[in-house]
């Protein structure tokens, strides 16, 4: 895979990247060179710009590295601590089946968090 200097400019990945189509700036943000930028945070990890790339530059991977960089804006770690803490990127407790069941809704299964705590433990990501 390629680094940034091998882009021919095509702008190939931007037409199919999903956030750009709703006004996000992943691709271009990160190519302008702008490290640091937010833009590297709303990617969702499609990988369509990479299989389109006429140039083979490695734009997911180059994200992934700049995330691994750089501290994650504050929603995203209150994200990854909601995750910790009940399962869900927005936390949601056993009350969530109330609602659900005044509207008709069928109950949802909450993830066990004793049992989410041991695989993120498992693989490096809980502590
Ligand atoms: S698809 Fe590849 S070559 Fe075309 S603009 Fe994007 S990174 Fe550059
Ligand atoms: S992997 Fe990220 S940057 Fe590439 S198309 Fe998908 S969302 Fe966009």
């Amino acid at each position: 895979m390629n680094r940034p200097e091998a882009c021919l400019g095509c702008g190939l990945c931007v037409t199919v990247c999903p956030v750009e189509m709703v006004g996000g700036h992943a691709i271009v943000s990160f190519l302008a060179g702008r490290e640091g930028a937010y833009s590297v945070w709303l990617c969702t990890s499609c990988w369509r710009c990479q299989e389109i790339c006429p140039g083979g530059v490695d734009i997911y991977g180059l994200m992934m590295e700049q995330r691994r960089r750089e501290p994650a804006p504050d929603g995203y770690r209150q994200a990854f601590k909601n995750v910790l803490t009940c399962g869900y990127a927005l936390c949601v407790g056993p009350e969530v089946n109330e609602v659900r069941t005044a509207w008709g809704l069928e109950p949802i299964r909450l993830v066990p968090t004793d049992r989410l705590r041991i695989l993120l433990g498992e693989v490096g990501s809980y502590e």
